[in-house]
């Protein structure tokens, strides 16, 4: 495989953006070697600047739930073009979305459109605040709600693959406010809520994380959290920025049959474009300005272009039940294959799976919670991860991420993912 074009771009890059990338993980830095510089990508291919192909597993880390460059998603996008694309000034397409989203995720009565996850979840929780009276709020370890700086504290994905989850330039005063909580441990909840009675605003937590690898709820606990926070006042906030929209057309609180107080979504939600959003209760949401006290604006949010990609996915989406089915049955294709080539080769490492989203997790205990995952061998993964990417398959470039599959993959390429998986597997033990 040869790359030079993308080892010059990196170079170069250098010189002009920080560690010469726009977002840390890209850098590959936890993984050894350096980044693949992408040029286009199409369906279930990632093509790069030395002419690679890569059958993705990433798919941007989410939003292409149906594949890159979907037709439908790119016909929706020139179309929104030839009338301009920025007004500032409401339009019919952004009513038209949020209606679509307040039908199909079960919490959320009111929605404001935003950016991106980060603006989601910083306006979730001063709106939580604002509603409340109160200034606390509790994170679950190794979760990760994006770079506000009051989430970047003992934080997920990128955060922690950089050895960073708790980031320097977030004040004392600020982190006093966010109080951890390890996932998983209903117990160290009502912990908390005692040692903070009336004091906290909100519960912020992914429902099934993605961001220090994909773990899963033990039974009854979120219902266990959604009890709590009913009793205590205190509003329950799922970010379901990966996982709205994916592990069904309601998110992880449709799957799971528990309805937070306020939602965060991102990624699915804008169809490859810029977006994000965050909703809930109509009482809760009628205390965003200007209906209410609490502030938040943005000068591109509800973007034309953004709301016709988005709006185009989730229609499609909202009509194509049989999308999910498909997207299952991939998972479990390729998290079965997987584990029965670790368990020939006699090595049973944990493999998390839930719809279209698994981790691999290079250790042989449980990864329940950000100290299991932690468990998992760094060093090996980047290996593993580097004899995928020279066989074509393009994984998250670090241990403590999700893969996020999409209905581009044809059972053919399923095939050459588990080929590739036991390559490197025999390479790499
Ligand atoms: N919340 C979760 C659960 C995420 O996974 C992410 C990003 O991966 C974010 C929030 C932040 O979203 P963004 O990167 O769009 O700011």
């Amino acid at each position: 495989m040869q790359i030079s074009e993308s080892k010059r771009l990196f170079a170069h890059a250098k010189n002009f953006i920080p560690g010469g990338v726009n977002s840390p993980v890209r850098a590959f830095r936890a993984v050894g070697g350096e980044p693949i510089f992408i040029q286009k990508a199409n369906g279930a291919y990632l093509y790069d600047e030395d002419g690679n192909s890569y059958i993705e597993l990433i798919n941007s880390w989410g939003p292409m739930i149906l594949g890159h460059n979907h037709p439908m998603i790119r016909e929706s996008v020139i179309q929104a073009m030839e009338n301009g694309t920025s007004f500032g000034a409401p339009t019919a397409r952004e009513v038209e979305i949020a209606e679509l989203i307040v039908s199909m995720v079960p919490s959320v009565e009111k929605v404001r459109m935003v950016n991106s996850g980060t603006e989601a979840t910083m306006s979730a929780i001063r709106v939580a605040r604002g509603y409340t009276g109160r200034d606390k709020f509790i994170k679950m370890e190794g979760h990760y709600h994006g770079h506000g700086d009051s989430f970047l504290i003992s934080a997920g994905s990128g955060a922690i693959t950089m050895g960073n989850p708790d980031s320097p330039g977030v004040t004392v005063g600020t982190a006093k406010d966010t109080l951890l909580a390890p996932y998983n441990d209903l117990q160290a909840i009502e912990t908390l809520v005692a040692a903070n009675k009336g004091e906290i605003a909100a519960l912020i937590l992914e429902p099934v994380p993605g961001n220090m690898g994909l773990c899963l709820p033990n039974p009854g606990y979120l219902q266990g959290l959604r009890e709590i926070c009913t009793r205590e006042g205190i509003v329950l906030i799922f970010d379901e920025v990966m996982t709205g929209f994916r592990l069904a057309k309601g998110g992880a609180q449709e799957l799971f049959g528990v309805t937070p107080d306020m939602t965060t979504l991102g990624k699915i939600i804008g169809g490859g474009m810029p977006v994000g959003a965050y909703g809930g209760k109509k009482e809760i949401m009628e205390f965003v300005s200007p209906a209410g006290p609490v502030y938040q604006a943005g000068t591109l949010s509800g973007n034309p272009i953004a709301m016709a990609a988005g709006l185009t996915m989730l229609n499609y989406l909202n009509t194509h039940p049989e999308v999910y089915t498909r997207l299952n049955e991939i998972g479990m294709q390729l998290a079965s294959g997987i584990a029965s080539i670790n368990h020939r080769l006699g090595h049973d490492f944990t493999l998390n799976q839930l719809g279209s989203m698994y981790s691999l997790f290079f250790t042989e205990e449980s990864v329940v919670d950000f100290e299991t995952a932690k468990k998992s061998d760094t060093a090996l993964f980047g290996k593993y991860f580097q004899g995928m990417l020279k066989r074509g398959v393009y994984l998250a470039p670090s241990q403590f991420e999700s893969l996020f599959l999409s209905t581009a993959l044809t059972d053919d390429l399923i095939a050459q993912i588990l080929q590739a998986h036991e390559e490197s597997m025999k390479e790499i033990l």
